[in-house]
């Protein structure tokens, strides 16, 4: 089975909508035929996932993803290219070379980005940051 088969059975509705919407388009060939397979298992016609994403997106009673309301996420380790900002979180760490960003994992949303300068880190953000940097190291 594959990592994409895997991960689409699981979404709802909902989050298969948004994914077509907005990840399948960068997707291979063989994930993409996965994804359609999966909505025609289902019987989602393309009216009911426009009126899904309709309904969720960017809604402001959205508890997880901004977008796409999900609360499926991944958090990357990348290297910095803004390092400004960090260095308060690196002062406490003794390092230097990375900061993270985290996506959604339906629809691509950035939920936070180490590297933009357009969102601003909170303490509260910083604080997420250097906890999760702990739980990953054991
Ligand atoms: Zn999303």
């Amino acid at each position: 089975m594959s990592r994409v088969k895997d991960f689409v059975e699981k979404l709802h509705d909902v989050e298969l909508s948004f994914l077509y919407k907005y990840k399948y388009p960068g997707f291979f060939d063989q994930s993409q035929a996965i994804v359609r397979a999966e909505i025609e298992n289902r019987g989602l016609t393309q009216d009911v996932m426009n009126a899904h994403i309709e309904k969720y997106e960017y809604s402001e009673n959205n508890t997880g993803c901004p977008r796409c309301n999900s609360i499926l996420h991944t958090a990357q380790q990348v290297e910095y290219t803004n390092t400004s900002r960090y260095q308060a979180i690196d002062a406490l760490e003794g390092r230097d070379s990375y900061t993270t960003v985290e996506e959604c994992s339906v629809c691509g949303y950035k939920l936070f980005d180490g590297n933009s300068d357009s969102s601003t880190l909170t303490f509260f953000q910083a604080l997420k940051i250097v906890v999760k940097r702990m739980f990953k190291k054991k």
